[in-house]
Order: C-alpha cells, then structure tokens, then sequence
C-alpha cells in the first residue's frame, strides 16, 4: 500500500468531516432560540454579583491575567461563597452592571471564576471566556471560540475537552448559543455599543486568535455527540404522544361509567409508564450532555398534548400532575418514583371520604 496515497486520503476524510460538523453546527446557530431575562431578575442578579464583587474587595482576591496579549482581572472566589451563582451558571460568569450604585457604575463589567471547581491548569481557560463575554457584550458563543482559540494556544485540547465532557458536558450543548449568560438588557446593549469601546484592541487579538485556531475538530464532534443524542432522545419522547394518547382512548371506551378518579388514575398510569420507558431508555453515555432546557420542553409539551387531548375529548375534569423538570423526572423514573401521577381536587377528596364513611359504616355494622 502507498502510504503516501492513505494518509492523504485520511487527511482529506477528516477535512470532509470537520466541514459536515461546521455546516451542521451553523444549521443549529441559525435555529437557536433567544434566551432572554426580564428586567426584575437582571436586576436581582446584580444583587448576587454585587456581593460576590464586594466579598472579593474584602478578601483581596481580584487575580490580574496578563498572557498571550490579554490583560485584565477577575475575581476569584471560592466555591463556598458562589454557590448560588455556580450552581446556575458554572465555574465562570460575568456581570455587566445596569444601576449606579454602590460604588458600581452603568456599564461596568465584573468577571468571576470559582477556582476550586477547576483543575488549576485549567483555570485560564474559563477566565479568558469571561474576558470573551465582556468584549462581545455578552455574546457566549463568541467567547466560546475565544476560550477555545487559547486552549488551542495553550496545546490543552484534548485535556480540556476531555475535563469538559466529564465534568460539564452539557457546555458541548450550549456553546453555540449567541447568549446565555450573561443575558444583557437591550437598554443596557445599546449603552454599550454607543460608549467608545475601552478595549478594542484586545478585540481584535481575540479575533485574529479565533481565526489562527478555530474551534477543534474534536470539539466539534462533542457537540455533534451530544446534539444528535438530544435530537434522539426528543424524538423519543415526541413519538410517545400518539400512543398514549390512543390507549388513554381504549381506557375511556372501556370504562367512562367509572368515577372520575378512577379513569384520572387509568390516565396517569399509562402516561407514567410510557413517559418512564422514554426516560429509562435513554443512552447512559450521552445522558449527561442532553440539552436540559430542550428536554424540558418537550416533557412540557408532552404534557400538555395528552392532556389537552384527555380534556377536549372525554372529560375536563380529570386531573394528572407531570413532573416537568428533566432532571427530577428522570431521577424519578430511575429510583421508581412517579413522573406522573393523578391528583384529586379538594372536592373529589370529599366525596371520597364520605363513601368510606359509608363504607365502614356498613362493614362495621
Ligand atoms: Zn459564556
């Protein structure tokens, strides 16, 4: 065989690959849904990043990151002091700040990393994505490809990556949302693209850095990973609607003399038990990076199509309750708890003790 002729044949398959996994990629910017917050919860935020700020004056723990032509600072903070904000957003955010006040002007950004739930010689890395935030205003896919560009820099790829998928594999997921977090107000936005903007040659550092090292291949396969097992596993549960929906039918046929918290039972357990297989069914080794909030959705929309069904069909007055957070469902179905289960309203509870009432009455005499 020439080896010659193989390698670059190999050469030339990977390339093909990596331009599949760009274009799917680009598909899924293009259907991207806008995450947005409301004023309030902005602003509650601030609350939570204007402590944690204050507790890294306090404990002078502002770190400066001078490398590579970047130069700036970010606090760190220890994981029991961030909690609440880790627990969301994960071992690196930033905060643009909408109020003067508290020693905080409009407009000024504050960056957190949470070292200790980060492998130290990885720790650059989720600095330089905030870093990334604050000079796309918030554009999280962005500073993705800066974070990246520099772990390619740094020669940490594979580390990296691998750290990633075991700890957060869900980032694989979310890199490609324009944004996530922070979720900047448009008043806010448009502040900032009026002032004269601070730093723009450390933008354009990070630009020619993302186009020395675009995303790696490899990357690009983790996100294709986990993209496609989301898809599978959306579908899986979509393809439950009509089923279910056609037993509960059989159910109805057979049984619409019965009380109504009987068929409401009938109705809760067929949804259980196929909701539960979904779930149960799910690949283990992709489990962990499924697309949360996409999952979400479709447990809601699950949901709510039986249901609708059931109430527009038979009768309104038969009463399921869905646990509708995926995580919690799926932790449901894999310690044998309910997803889904039926809930008597006040009155039906009534009516109920009354014929147990009568019940042991008649037992009893
Ligand atoms: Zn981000």
């Amino acid at each position: 065989m020439d080896l010659g002729i193989s390698i670059s044949q190999s050469m030339h398959q990977q390339t093909d690959q990596r331009m599949v996994l760009e274009q799917r990629l680009e598909q899924k910017l293009e259907h991207q849904q806008r995450h947005t917050l409301t004023l309030q919860q902005y602003l509650q935020q601030e609350d939570v990043m204007t402590g944690l700020a204050r507790w890294a004056d306090e404990h002078d723990s502002w770190v400066t990151f001078k490398k590579a032509g970047f130069n700036f600072v970010y606090a760190a903070l220890p994981y029991s002091v961030a909690k609440s904000a880790a627990d969301v957003c994960g071992p690196g955010f930033a905060h643009c700040f909408y109020d003067d006040q508290g020693g905080f002007a409009r407009g000024q950004w504050r960056l957190f990393v949470v070292n200790d739930m980060v492998p130290p010689e990885f720790v650059d890395f989720v600095a330089i994505h905030e870093r990334g935030e604050q000079l796309s205003l918030g554009n999280h896919f962005w500073a993705s490809k800066l974070e990246f560009a520099y772990v390619r820099h740094q020669g940490k790829v594979r580390s990296y990556s691998g750290w990633i998928d075991d700890k957060h594999p869900r980032k694989f997921n979310d890199l490609m949302q324009e944004t996530l977090f922070p979720i900047l107000p448009d008043d806010l936005l448009e502040t900032l693209k009026l002032e004269t903007p601070q730093d723009v040659g450390e933008c354009q550092h990070g630009e020619a850095l993302i186009n020395k090292h675009p995303i790696p291949t490899l990357v690009l396969r983790y996100i294709d990973r986990y993209e496609q097992a989301t898809q599978t596993a959306l579908d899986s549960i979509n393809d439950l609607i009509g089923p279910t929906q056609s037993v509960i039918k059989d159910i109805y046929r057979e049984s619409s003399m019965l009380p109504t918290h009987e068929i409401s039972k009938g109705v809760a357990g067929i949804m259980d038990k196929n909701i539960r297989g979904a779930l149960l069914s799910l690949d283990r080794k992709t489990m962990k990076g499924l697309c949360r909030a996409r999952m979400n959705l479709q447990l809601q929309a699950y949901f709510a199509f039986v249901c609708e069904g059931v109430h527009s069909n038979y009768r309104s007055d038969i009463h399921v309750d869905m646990e509708q957070d995926f995580d919690i469902a799926y932790k449901n179905a894999v310690s044998g708890k309910n997803v889904v289960s039926q809930f008597l309203t006040a009155e039906e509870e009534k009516s109920l003790n009354k014929i147990d009432d009568i019940h042991s009455y008649v037992i009893g005499a």
